[in-house]
């Protein structure tokens, strides 16, 4: 800085998505920033299969990129989305718009793309990554991490002020933080896993769907989805419970908490399938030929990718504290891991890196700063959580339900009546940066009012509108100015 005073030090652990745009915002503003990252370096290596291979992009994750400076390396790669297009059991296709016009998407970004574009800018914004650093133990009263190399046995010792934990779901330095201190961690998993598929560009090397949607077969207890990749590919992702029939009613706390009533077949699906029950390739054909004709003729390597991809599973990580006193915190899915089915993961993680950076930067005393950001994210994240849960059985089984349809119609006309006061919970959540958990209250409210409303209905015929815009008065508060 020129002024002789020594710049503040910091070191994270994880160069993935939290990790890197953390650097980022920090060595924009001066800091000293060391990264040890596990793996090799992607630029350089490629990006391993394993974890999804695109996401959904969203405002309050552009926000926060902007804050860096690193929106438009990131849009460069994107491709917007405009809303699901539900692919229906009898085959015919809906598009579900996601938002009033082309300013409210979504957008598709490759992981191993962005996540290039956020290691370059940290590097040239001064951050060093050390890759092939494995975190592995913590020496918290001396204050040194030891770090490992998965190409052999060296390992390194580094002196620390104070630990970042960007390490993801399976954080390295959130156990060895739990080995000193409670950190009241509990996993619930989703009884459901993945798998991901491709769908090739066609002949002339173009998409081969619609480009600008998330494409969903929702089919009850389990569904697919797509996500457009920019070189004309999709990403296809098979969520399945992990046991089929005959216990289809088995499922766990998690699902069963959120009215998973969806053992019940739905009529013109089949007994449910599973992990268990579809276990090879060619069985996945043939389930796909049976439930997703359409995409089945759409991915040619199918039987290969299912037998060779991992099936990832899917769980809610709960911490009630994210740092120990001044010495380390934890962001991102190293403190808050979360099921995929609102989009919000990496998201998420992008606004915690925005809020650790100003805390950090508004005061040196970093337990107070860690105290902070925790205050401020944690209440986030727990309603993002159950958000993302909700979601989940909003999109495998209520997107073709025709009571979630009505209330869906008369929450987009009561948006348009009352856009100062209600705006749909996929709204708040996508399109704007009001904390999650407001979008959760508010979400609620408007929930209720929507059942209430429709409640016998059909359709909105005769429907009586100044009763209805007298309750969202009564109910729901103005939203804030600038959100
Ligand atoms: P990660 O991205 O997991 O990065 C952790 C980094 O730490 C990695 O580079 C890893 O190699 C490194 N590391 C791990 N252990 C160590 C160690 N011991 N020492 C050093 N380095 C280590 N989110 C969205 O916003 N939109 C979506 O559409 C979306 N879709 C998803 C779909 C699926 C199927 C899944 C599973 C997740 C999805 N997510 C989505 C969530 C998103 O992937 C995560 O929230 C996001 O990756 C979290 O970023 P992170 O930096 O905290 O962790």
């Amino acid at each position: 800085s020129g002024d002789g005073a020594v710049a503040p030090h910091l070191t994270i652990v994880g160069a993935g998505l939290a990790g890197a745009l953390l650097a980022i915002l920090l060595a924009q503003r001066g800091w000293s920033i060391d990264v040890y990252e596990k793996r090799g370096d992607l630029r350089e290596l490629g990006y391993e299969r394993g974890r999804s291979i695109n996401l959904a992009l969203a405002e309050r994750g552009r926000h926060a990129l902007r804050q860096a400076d690193a929106d438009d390396a990131v849009m460069a790669k994107t491709v917007m989305m405009r809303g699901r297009m539900v692919h229906f059991a009898d085959g015919h296709l809906d598009l579900q718009r996601y938002g009033r016009d082309d300013t409210e998407v979504i957008w598709s970004v490759h992981r191993g793309e962005l996540n290039e574009a956020l290691l370059d800018i940290a590097e040239e914004a001064g951050a060093r990554i050390h890759f092939h650093h494995r975190l592995d133990s913590v020496d918290f009263e001396a204050r040194i991490a030891k770090f490992g190399d998965d190409r052999g046995d060296t390992v390194r010792e580094i002196h620390f002020d104070t630990l970042v934990g960007a390490d993801g779901a399976g954080s390295s330095l959130r156990q060895a933080m739990a080995e000193v201190c409670e950190l009241g961690d509990r996993s619930e998993f989703l009884g459901h896993s993945y798998k991901e598929l491709e769908i090739p560009p066609g002949p002339d090397g173009g998409f081969q769907i619609e480009p600008h949607a998330l494409h969903i077969w929702p089919r009850g207890r389990y569904m697919c989805i797509a996500l457009p990749n920019d070189e004309g590919t999709f990403t296809v992702t098979l969520f399945l419970p992990n046991r089929g029939a005959p216990d289809a009613g088995t499922l766990n706390g998690v699902d069963g908490d959120h009215g998973d009533t969806t053992n019940v077949t739905k009529p013109g699906t089949h007994p449910a399938p599973g992990f268990d029950t579809i276990t090879t390739g060619a069985q996945a054909r043939a389930f796909f030929d049976r439930d997703f004709p359409d995409a089945s003729r759409l991915i040619p390597a199918l039987e290969h990718d299912f037998d060779h991809n991992p099936t990832g599973v899917l769980g809610t990580l709960y911490l009630d504290r994210w740092h120990l006193d001044h010495r380390a915190v934890l962001i991102g899915d190293a403190a808050h891991a979360m099921v995929p089915f609102h989009g919000q993961g990496m998201n998420c993680a992008f606004e915690d890196c925005v809020a650790l950076a100003n805390h950090l930067l508004q005061t040196t005393a970093r337990g107070e700063a860690f105290a902070g950001f925790q205050a401020e994210r944690l209440p986030n994240a727990r309603a993002i959580q159950q958000m993302a849960l909700e979601n989940y059985l909003e999109m495998r089984d209520h997107v073709d339900d025709d009571d979630y349809l009505l209330q869906r119609e008369l929450g987009n006309r009561l948006a348009e009546r009352h856009p100062q006061r209600f705006l749909p919970r996929y709204a708040m959540v996508t399109f704007t940066h009001l904390p999650y958990a407001v979008a959760l209250a508010r979400g609620e409210t408007q929930h209720e009012m929507l059942v209430e409303l429709t409640r016998d209905r059909t359709s909105l015929d005769g429907f009586d509108w100044d009763a209805a815009d007298a309750l969202v008065e009564a109910r729901l508060p103005p939203l804030p100015e600038d959100y």
